[in-house]
């Protein structure tokens, strides 16, 4: 009787514990040091490294298996990569030749590789495949939760011919784009491992501390993520100003990078490159690397302040750039971001090469500080960069547009309205076509937080913003973790917003449906058409010129914004509860007094047919 209590009582304390570990854990992440050296051929691409990676396990769970990608196998004939390309409707131009894939066309010593020949962990040897782009490893002993493990590798590869995003010899003519190309540990979180096959895009990385010593031919110019440790030895722009640079014996030269606490590490080789410095006043020491091509050169001197400009306004608005350096690196095929750097292509004109490194540099704080997994939730970064990036071209390109988001809107409903949109939840390499894809992340994630704005109000918009940054730098934060920080800082429910925006294909159409005269008053008649819930800002202009305004909060929501037009009388009507296709609402004055009637002046909220929004007295 007594044992029988006893078992019972271990059974349900087990159950509680159970249920404890499941709703309370507090969030975790996993942590990686890199230690590796690489020697870089220059004549033949190929290169071999040593790779050791103390990796840190602070899940709650015990591992038995590690990943790693090896992301240059995918430029290879008959790749995942290379197959997506040959069956999707609208693949990637830079990826094609005469409506045929570049990759399948790649000869063996054009293609990309990265091999694992020995791999120990601990100092035992462990089991290793290659499948793909991905490596798996059975491990010698698991890694208990908090323990650590350290595993030494050695690896080799070789350069593809540049086709997306790294390679060699770029369009321009830039030796070394080089991205994604280390073995690199996949990330493991709270939903478990991320070892996403290299198939088109996006990309999650574990935290940690990188040290890479590159030896190169001594010619080389190099750039890319990570303090220079031996400016001295190198030279090549990077010595203190005014200094004799120590000469080092032999062809090559050995360059010691170190980079606390990011998930990448890129890096960019040229032998013409030139290497310009800018210090920004409370910020980061600016790098340009570019050709030495006299039709760049200008745009590229001219590019300098306005990064400088750039640092500055997301530094403001969003929040400090927590690292001392940020390099702008003429390589790649197009712009991509990296860990306290950029790859952009050289030759455009002024304006777009502003462009691309004002959207490329926002992604420090959107992808290489508040580290969202992007294959998942793709929006968050290119769709927060493109927001604050607009924000930012409007402002140092002294554009001056009213409304700088009308195109992003425009293109939204362009992929609404195509019946082609995929819920935002998809993951990126899942959408059925490039332009869903595109358009999901960049201009539906950018109306995201510009329609955020309308519903909280700007200020608080912005807030969020400097809270999210501040709450979740060098973290991996979800869409939740976004919403649960514009529900604290608007003091409003947002579930409603975060779902029906992100996990669905809903969208947002309201109307003025009747105006009616009531004698001295007018009852004006609002109906709901689309699924998606919102609340409304109604617009009423008199005919003496003189105008009003009126606010239906939505039940849901819970609160109220402020008057986002504080120049123009308010009123606030009942909340419009969700479920009611209609809403009725009177104004004081008979309807010969009134011109026009608009819900939405602002034209932030993402209403699918804008047409019905508007309401003229036929005269
Ligand atoms: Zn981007």
């Amino acid at each position: 009787m007594q044992l029988k209590k006893t078992v019972l009582l271990i059974v349900l304390m087990a159950f509680g514990a159970l249920g404890q570990a499941q709703n309370n854990t507090p969030y975790w992440q996993q942590h990686v040091d890199y230690t590796m050296k690489v020697d870089m051929d220059v004549k033949n691409y190929q290169y071999k490294g040593t790779q050791k990676l103390v990796y840190t396990n602070n899940s709650p769970e015990e591992l038995s298996r590690v990943y790693y990608h090896l992301y240059f196998n995918a430029f290879q004939p008959g790749s995942e990569m290379d197959i997506r390309l040959q069956n999707i409707e609208d693949p990637d131009g830079r990826m094609m030749e005469e409506g045929k894939s570049r990759i399948a066309a790649l000869k063996p010593d054009e293609i990309g590789f990265l091999h694992v020949s020995s791999l120990l962990q601990d100092g035992q040897n462990v089991a290793f495949n290659e499948e793909g782009t991905v490596l798996v490893v059975e491990l010698a002993k698991p890694i208990p939760s908090g323990g650590k493990t350290t595993f030494e590798m050695a690896f080799n590869g070789q350069v593809p011919l540049q086709i997306r995003r790294s390679g060699r010899n770029n369009e321009e003519g830039v030796a070394l784009s080089m991205s994604q190309w280390y073995p690199k540990l996949a990330e493991y979180d709270f939903e478990g491992w991320h070892a996403d096959p290299y198939i088109a895009r996006e990309f999650h990385g574990v935290w940690g501390d990188f040290d890479v010593e590159l030896t190169i031919d001594k010619d080389y110019v190099v750039g890319g993520t990570g303090y220079l440790q031996n400016a001295q030895e190198i030279g090549h722009g990077y010595e203190a100003p005014g200094t004799k640079v120590k000469k080092v014996k032999g062809k090559t030269l050995t360059w010691h990078f170190k980079a606390p606490m990011v998930h990448d590490f890129m890096w960019a080789a040229d032998p013409k490159y030139v290497h310009d410095t800018l210090q920004v006043e409370n910020g980061p020491l600016l790098h340009f690397l570019y050709k030495n091509d006299p039709e760049i050169r200008d745009n590229w001197k001219k590019l300098q302040p306005k990064t400088a400009e750039a640092m500055k306004f997301y530094s403001d608005n969003i929040g400090k750039y927590p690292y001392e350096q940020y390099s702008v690196i003429h390589g790649g095929d197009g712009g991509m971001e990296y860990a306290m750097s950029t790859l952009i292509t050289g030759g455009r004109k002024f304006g777009s090469l502003v462009g691309v490194m004002t959207h490329e540099m926002a992604h420090s704080w959107f992808q290489h500080v508040l580290a969202t997994n992007e294959s998942k939730h793709e929006w968050m970064d290119e769709g927060f960069t493109t927001f604050i990036s607009t924000l930012c071209m409007n402002k140092i390109m002294e554009q001056n547009k009213e409304n700088p988001f009308e195109n992003t809107y425009n293109g939204y409903r362009r992929l609404a309205l195509s019946g082609k949109e995929q819920p935002q939840t998809t993951h990126a390499d899942r959408y059925d076509n490039n332009f869903a894809y595109g358009v999901s992340a960049y201009s539906k994630g950018a109306v995201f937080l510009a329609q955020l704005g309308y519903i909280i109000g700007q200020d608080k918009l912005m807030e969020t913003l400097h809270k999210y940054y501040d709450d979740f730098k060098f973290e991996h934060p979800t869409p939740n973790d976004f919403k649960r920080t514009a529900e604290k800082v608007s003091e409003m429910e947002l579930d409603w917003y975060l779902t029906d925006w992100t996990q669905t294909t809903n969208t947002i159409d309201y109307g003025v449906k009747d105006v009616i005269n009531e004698g001295s008053k007018t009852k004006i008649t609002l109906e709901r058409i689309g699924l998606m819930p919102m609340p409304l800002d109604i617009l009423v202009v008199y005919s003496d010129g003189t105008r009003e305004t009126f606010y239906a909060p939505l039940r849901m929501m819970r609160g109220e914004k402020e008057n986002p037009y504080g120049d123009i009388q308010r009123t606030t009507l009942p909340d419009w509860p969700w479920a009611y296709p209609t809403f009725d609402f009177a104004v004081d004055k008979p309807m010969e007094d009134i011109t026009a009637i608009m819900i939405d002046p602002s034209q932030l909220m993402a209403d699918v047919d804008p047409q019905n929004n508007l309401w003229q007295a036929n005269n």
